[in-house]
């Protein structure tokens, strides 16, 4: 049987280790939590409501010890945990305010006395996750698939086992049944014999391209629906009437989002010849202002990254753009010592053929590329084989509203503003960012069947 170690990647030290469930073990458990859907799935709103509020109380009261948790075991400095879990806590609220009103009943005209669609839950969906939001990418997945009356099973990122478990925990302690949703601590390698029950009806990914690929073509020869929330290589384009003070603080703070590590951390600034060096310089300055260090020091702006592997493999994709002509003119050397530490970098003059250009830089590494005018920015921001999110800045609105509308090719695209996630609002991407929304009203209808219901 495998195991799951913490190395924590401030010093690269092993913390602890977990003792993984070999494929008998996870069967069993899958079939439990399936025992345990036959009646979640006939609770009505009231009870599921009750439940979600006491989670979301819970994420309150535990905030500081599962901060500490992400702190240790992806490097997440602290103050960025405890914010984490409070979003957390927000969208379990917010689903149990308005889940009932997301999946009720839409009644339809036809010649029979009643006809309608009524939203049921689908069953158990496998959900694979990834390190850089432990709880959040969890929670994003889970608040709304319980309210709809689903189970669940989690195959975490090996890296934070001891988070997965605290979610299991969580839910159960706050009154959700035993078992209805389980973390499965098993390697990537087992997932295809968990989809090969027929207890799982579904599978939610976030991660890699590579592992969206993967767990895609699995599911999809058994005929399993997925969701699939992938990379993403962002434009933040940067027009010549924008306000560069305020889009040079709001691109450093999108990039620097979990020291560099998020799928809607700005990654590609494109910014327009006229006003390129003015937000060069104010863009360096901010990223120079940022507090590199232990993600257990109050004052820490940017931990280390959350394995040594990914930062090694961060530093040979500066390098290399570097090595094919760009510039870099801060950062991009790696800091003497303990720990899996890369400094806030910034490579001008990126240029297609590059890595900082081509792909996804997932760490604290800004790539900024020029351009002639407005159509050219619009051009290089959809030359990616991405489309998760974008920013567009420019003192015109309307300008603004336009562009984010009718040009750019991505699953959102904000105007003067930091792209987020909110509950509120449908969150996903197009072509290598995956398919389907999680969050807001499209998020809670992923998983559920929409069934016509006919009474003549
Ligand atoms: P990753 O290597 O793809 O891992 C994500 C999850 O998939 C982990 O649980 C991993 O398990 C599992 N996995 C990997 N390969 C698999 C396979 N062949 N079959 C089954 N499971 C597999 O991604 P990561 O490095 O943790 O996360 C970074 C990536 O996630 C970035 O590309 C980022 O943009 C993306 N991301 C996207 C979003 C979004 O909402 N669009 C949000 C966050 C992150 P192991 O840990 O055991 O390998």
């Amino acid at each position: 049987m495998s195991e799951y170690q913490v190395i924590n990647p401030a010093t690269g030290a092993v913390v602890r280790s977990y003792p993984g469930h070999d494929d008998a073990q996870a069967s069993r458990l899958i079939k439990q939590t399936h025992q345990v859907w036959q009646r979640w799935k006939q609770t009505d709103f009231a009870e599921r409501s009750e439940k979600m509020r006491a989670a979301g109380k819970l994420l309150r009261e535990r905030a500081s010890r599962y901060a500490e948790l992400m702190a240790l075991e992806m490097g997440k400095p602290l103050k960025q945990g405890e914010t984490e879990i409070e979003k957390c806590a927000a969208t379990c609220d917010y689903y149990a305010e308005h889940a009932q009103h997301f999946l009720r009943s839409e009644p339809i005209e036809t010649e029979a006395r009643k006809s309608y669609v009524a939203y049921r839950p689908l069953g158990v969906v496998l959900a694979v996750m990834p390190w850089n939001f432990p709880f959040w990418q969890v929670f994003r997945f889970v608040a709304p698939a319980l309210m709809a009356g689903n189970a669940g099973v989690l195959k975490h990122a090996s890296n934070v086992p001891g988070c997965a478990l605290a979610i299991e925990d969580v839910l159960h302690d706050a009154g959700f049944p035993d078992g209805l949703f389980r973390t499965l601590l098993i390697g990537s390698k087992q997932v295809e014999k968990v989809l090969d029950h027929d207890e799982i009806v579904a599978a939610t990914l976030t991660g890699s391209v590579g592992a969206g690929k993967a767990i895609a073509a699995l599911a999809g020869a058994r005929l399993k629906k997925t969701v699939l929330e992938l990379g993403g290589s962002d434009p933040y384009l940067i027009l010549e009437d924008a306000d560069l003070d305020q889009a040079a603080e709001i691109c450093v703070s999108s990039r620097l989002i979990n020291s560099g590590q998020s799928c809607i951390a700005a990654k590609r600034f494109i910014v327009l010849d006229q006003v390129h060096d003015a937000f060069v310089e104010r863009f360096v300055a901010n990223m120079q202002k940022k507090k590199l260090g232990d993600p257990m020091a109050p004052d820490t702006e940017v931990g280390p990254q959350a394995r040594s592997d990914l930062r090694d493999e961060l530093h040979q994709q500066v390098q290399q753009s570097v090595q094919k002509g760009a510039r870099c003119v801060l950062g991009g050397e790696v800091p003497e010592g303990v720990g899996a530490y890369y400094p806030p970098t910034v490579l001008v003059d990126v240029k297609p053929g590059m890595p900082a250009h081509d792909d996804e830089l997932f760490g604290p590494v800004a790539s900024i590329i020029r351009a002639r005018d407005e159509a050219e920015a619009i051009q290089i921001a959809n030359g990616t084989v991405f489309g998760l999110g974008a920013a567009v800045f420019t003192r015109d609105q309307l300008r603004g509203q336009r562009i984010a509308e009718r040009e750019i090719e991505a699953g959102c695209c904000f105007v003067n503003a930091l792209v987020k996630s909110d509950p509120r609002l449908p969150f996903g991407g197009l072509r290598h960012s995956g398919y389907g929304r999680e969050l807001s009203q499209h998020g809670i209808r992923e998983f559920v069947n929409a069934k016509t219901v006919y009474v003549a």
